[in-house]
């Protein structure tokens, strides 16, 4: 057994600053996808460090692979912009499954109402599609690249620190973009967070191939989260839950996934002797787990039963993609602290809290806000002092419609 040793060393040592950037993009999933694109196109000089070596995160490493819905189930668009134009590049080469003719073909209002603007999409093509569309832009991407630290000057961070298979570096920069999902930046800078009490249950979704096909195996729940009680239909796969937030915890989350994971072939063969695994996700499946507590935060009272009020700072909306109907537009405010001065939030660790983190968490939510925070970015390193109209009209002048 691993024994913990309580114990702190620190080798004083001297950081090279051997890069420099308007802004820096810490995570290469959907929301750093969508901030760093927004943020080049704005003219930013953009580089997106991402630990991993592809981009997108859990749609793609994570083989998460459903783009949720980006209209309201009732027949209306309510996501455009890069949540959109991500969605159509995820199918570029052909959808998995979840086809929404009626979208993308001129479908009747009926046929909208009926099928939901939503798809199942190959995660390598889209993760290699995505990679080729930021360096087209001009997006620097540096992989295998962990942002471990920040310098700051004031309430206002300068340099994030790095390592990689070169060492330990730094980079200077005019703002942080923290999409890393799990707030991390924001942990690293003293901004304002908070964890996900109800923690985790185990997932480990995974391809398989069976009498010629291959499909996804979405192995384990996605809990009902808000008010505390687990209305899942699905047991979850085991007991125990995890917050994500430690090493070993996750560590050892990661093996009993594939423990489950190796139960799960081996009673599907039973059934089909064809059943093989050819893809297992290579990062942890974890939903929720530390948050920005922002200078505004989407409460966690909110049911979903309803659609939510206008917010003037407004910078786009998403449906509810658990059932038809509700309509939730997200204020700029759920995207930075009051705190750090030029670090914005985008993705899964936006500020929003109970249901309404939930709903923010998925596809759409992750590309509204990256394509925000982005934006914002490549306007301003004060975002508390940002003029929210200046930001709405150039969220609008790319085609994103805000409500
Ligand atoms: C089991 C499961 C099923 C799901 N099903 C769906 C679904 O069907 N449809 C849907 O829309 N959503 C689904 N989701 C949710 C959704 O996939 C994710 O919440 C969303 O993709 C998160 O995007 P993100 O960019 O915010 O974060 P992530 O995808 O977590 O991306 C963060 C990126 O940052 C990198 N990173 C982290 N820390 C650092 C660091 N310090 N330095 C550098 N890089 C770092 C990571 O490697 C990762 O690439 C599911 C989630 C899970 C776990």
């Amino acid at each position: 057994m691993t024994k913990k040793v309580e114990s702190v060393i620190e080798k004083q040592r001297e950081t090279k600053v051997t890069l420099g950037c308007d802004v820096l993009v810490a995570g290469g999933g959907i929301a750093g996808i969508s901030a760093a694109l927004a943020a080049a196109r704005s003219g930013a000089e953009v580089l997106l460090a991402e630990r991993e070596y592809a981009l997108g995160g859990l749609a793609t490493l994570g083989l998460v692979a459903i783009y949720l819905p980006l209209c309201d189930g009732m027949g209306r668009q309510v996501t455009f912009g890069i949540g959109e134009e991500l969605l159509r590049l995820s199918i570029k080469h052909g959808a998995e499954g979840r086809y929404p003719g009626a979208w993308l073909e001129n479908g009747t209002a009926e046929a909208r109402r009926q099928k939901r603007f939503e798809v199942q999409f190959n995660p390598h093509l889209f993760a290699i599609e995505a990679e080729m569309l930021l360096l087209r832009e001009g997006v620097k991407i540096l992989y295998g690249t962990l942002v471990c630290d920040v310098v700051k000057e004031g309430w206002k961070i300068s340099h994030a620190i790095v390592e990689s298979k070169s060492g330990r570096s730094a980079i200077r920069a005019k703002s942080v973009v923290d999409a890393t999902g799990d707030a991390d930046i924001c942990k690293m800078a003293g901004e304002a967070t908070c964890v996900f009490a109800q923690k985790n249950a185990l997932a480990n979704w995974y391809y398989y191939a069976e009498s010629g096909s291959v499909k996804l195996e979405m192995l384990g729940v996605a809990d009902t989260v808000g008010d505390g009680e687990d209305k899942s239909a699905q047991k979850p796969l085991i007991g125990r839950r995890f917050t994500g937030l430690d090493s070993i915890e996750t560590s050892e989350m990661v093996c009993l996934g594939h423990e489950q994971m190796i139960k799960n072939v081996l009673r599907r063969r039973e059934a089909d002797r064809s059943h093989t695994p050819v893809a297992m996700p290579s990062i942890p499946q974890l939903r929720m787990t530390r948050r920005l507590s922002g200078a505004c935060t989407l409460d966690g009272k909110e049911t979903g039963k309803e659609t939510r009020g206008h917010f003037d700072n407004s910078i786009g909306a998403i449906g509810n993609w658990r059932e038809p109907g509700p309509v939730y537009e997200l204020p700029f405010a759920a995207l930075h602290g009051s705190r750090v001065k030029n670090l914005i939030v985008a993705g899964r660790c936006i500020s929003a809290d109970g249901y309404m983190w939930d709903m923010c968490r998925v596809i759409p939510g992750c590309a509204v806000t990256g394509e925000a925070a982005g934006t914002a970015a490549a306007m301003s390193d004060d975002y508390a002092g940002l003029d929210i109209s200046d930001l709405q009209k150039e969220l609008e002048r790319k085609g994103h419609q805000i409500v």
